[in-house]
């Protein structure tokens, strides 16, 4: 008990952190790359120093690429507090990761069945289920594509949110790991998708459960009280 009272500390204080940070970085970012991208237009640099430009261009967008994916909207905005029942963020995120879905021939099968209502962050809300998506289509990368079912439903007082996928699966030790700061197994991962989503759920009081066979996929489950 102790040990998830420090454990929700912990994600407290990352996800203020986080937010502030991210916030304070955006700007410079944007300076940076927009001087760069004048510099790269000029008749006066060699080809070699061009080159660098390029380079230098390229690590300013994956820079972006982590703020905007994953810490943009850990910044808590009144104005973005809903009392709602979760369609319009469902089937807007839906919508987002579509493309996504197809270029790695997932199939979304997606379904909302949900009426209660409850409060949170809409932007929060949208980051971290297209996390979760994000997830279950890079899962079945190694498969050449596989199905992504998304279920909002309802159960008792709690609004019950189901991600499954058929990728690679994890193991226990791996489950284990979900949402530790930069824990990733891709090359290209930040390892900060899931700690937003934990912080994330944190916020609204729910639970996660995660089911997962490896070489069969996975189930994220979510209940979030109301
Ligand atoms: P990233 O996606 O950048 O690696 P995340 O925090 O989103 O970071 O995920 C951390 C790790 O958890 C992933 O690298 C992956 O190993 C594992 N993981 C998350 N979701 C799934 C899933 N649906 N199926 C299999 N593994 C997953
Ligand atoms: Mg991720």
């Amino acid at each position: 008990n102790r040990d998830r009272i420090l454990q929700s500390e912990r994600l407290n204080v990352v996800s203020e952190l986080a937010a502030s940070v991210s916030h304070e970085i955006r700007n410079p970012l944007t300076v940076t790359s927009g001087f760069l991208q004048l510099l790269y237009k000029s008749t006066n640099i060699s080809l070699e120093e061009k080159g660098y430009v390029e380079l230098s261009l390229q690590e300013l967008n994956r820079a972006e690429k982590i703020v905007s994916d994953y810490l943009l909207f850990a910044k808590p905005q009144s104005e973005n507090m809903v009392y709602s029942n979760m369609r319009e963020e469902s089937e807007y995120t839906r919508n987002v990761i579509m493309p996504y879905a197809a270029i790695h021939k997932v199939e979304v099968i997606f379904s909302f069945n949900n009426s209660l209502n409850k409060s949170y962050d809409r932007n929060q809300l949208q980051q971290c289920l297209i996390n979760l998506y994000k997830n279950g289509i890079e899962a079945m990368k190694e498969k050449g594509g596989g199905s992504l079912f998304i279920e909002i439903s309802e159960s008792k007082q709690n609004i019950i949110i189901s991600i499954q996928d058929t990728g690679v699966g994890m193991t226990k030790e791996e489950i284990a790991r979900l949402g530790k700061p930069y824990y990733s197994t891709k090359e290209e991962g930040t390892g900060l998708g899931m700690l937003m989503v934990y912080s994330t759920i944190h916020k609204v009081k729910g639970n996660i459960e995660v089911n997962s066979e490896k070489g069969k996929g996975t189930t994220f489950l979510i209940t979030i009280p109301t």
